[in-house]
Formats: structure tokens, C-alpha cells, sequence
């Protein structure tokens, strides 16, 4: 969906608001978000500063970065952002607009929601992934392996696990 800006920046006082899901199979396609993006929210000039502020509401479905059991979690986040038609005018979180005064909303949320996931994607915030050494899923269940007590003598024991596989693979 694209807000036409022209009107907006020449009017003092305007405001156009907008309700919109944001598809993710179209040319934000992304199977990582399995119900699209919902956006709300409006794009006001108040005294000459043309301001989008609003909130997106989505799901995001990836592997937990540390179990690797797909997880699915709700998401919501704000989207605000100073609008500004040249680069000169561009203040801390704004966004300079196409030449054409016009804002593309779908790639702007779909941007937004990306720079919001955590840099770690957990099932659950205290999730305890997977044992080392035997690879059990411990929030499933706990397993016999001694918590090596130093990291040398671990990375060793992995390093052999893993030439072992290899020789058994040959
Ligand atoms: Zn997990
Ligand atoms: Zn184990």
C-alpha cells in the first residue's frame, strides 16, 4: 500500500490514518510470518512535521535458536519515524521519502518488524537447549553427560566426537 505524501506535507494539520495486514507472500514474501503484519496507525503533518506513527502486530514462526523447536511468537511493536523529503532534513529516526512524495507502508512495516525480532529467537526466554554431548532437547529431558568442568577438555571431547562421526561415515 502506498500513502500518498504530497497533500500531507503541504498541509498543516492534515492527518491520514490507515488499517492495513501487510501480505508476506507477496513482495514482502516471508514465510517467517505465517498471518502477515497489521498495521495501525497515521501519518499527521503537525506544524510542518510529517510524522507516521502506529503499531504493527505480527506473528513470527522460526526455529528456537538454541532447541531448534519451531516456535511461533506474537509480536508488537511501534512504528514512528520523522518523514522527511530530503536528506538535509533527516533527523534521528526519520526516513527520507521517494522523490514522488509518496511512502511505501508494506516495506517500511515489514523493515520495522525485522529490525525488531531479538537477536536470539527463543521458544522460551529460560529455554536450556540442547546437551552438547548427547544433543538430548533438555527442556524435554535431562540426560546423564557430565557438565565438563573445563572448556579445553570439552572442545577435545567435541572435536573427537566429530572425527569419530566422520570415520564412521567413511
Ligand atoms: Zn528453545
Ligand atoms: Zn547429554
Amino acid at each position: 500500500m502506498v500513502i500518498e505524501l504530497a497533500n500531507i506535507f503541504e498541509n498543516e494539520g492534515s492527518v491520514v490514518s490507515f488499517d492495513r495486514l501487510v501480505p508476506t507472500d507477496g513482495d514482502c514474501a516471508d514465510e517467517r510470518f505465517p498471518s502477515g503484519i497489521v498495521c495501525r496507525g497515521t501519518v499527521a503533518n503537525h506544524c510542518g512535521i510529517v510524522t507516521i506513527q502506529g503499531m504493527a502486530d505480527f506473528s513470527f514462526r522460526a526455529p528456537c535458536d538454541r532447541c531448534a523447536a519451531v516456535t511461533e511468537r506474537v509480536f508488537s511493536i511501534p512504528i514512528v519515524h520523522t518523514l522527511c523529503r530530503t536528506e538535509s532534513e533527516e533527523e534521528d529516526d526519520g526516513i527520507v521519502v521517494n522523490s514522488d512524495l509518496s511512502l511505501d507502508l508494506d516495506s517500511l512495516c515489514y523493515e520495522d518488524a525485522i529490525l525488531s525480532l531479538p537477536t536470539r529467537f527463543l521458544c522460551r526466554d529460560d529455554c536450556k537447549g540442547l546437551c552438547p554431548i548427547c544433543g538430548v532437547d533438555r527442556n524435554l529431558s535431562d540426560c546423564d553427560c557430565q557438565k565438563p568442568s573445563d572448556p579445553r577438555l570439552a572442545a577435545l571431547r567435541q572435536l573427537l566426537d566429530d572425527s569419530m562421526d566422520k570415520s564412521q561415515e567413511d
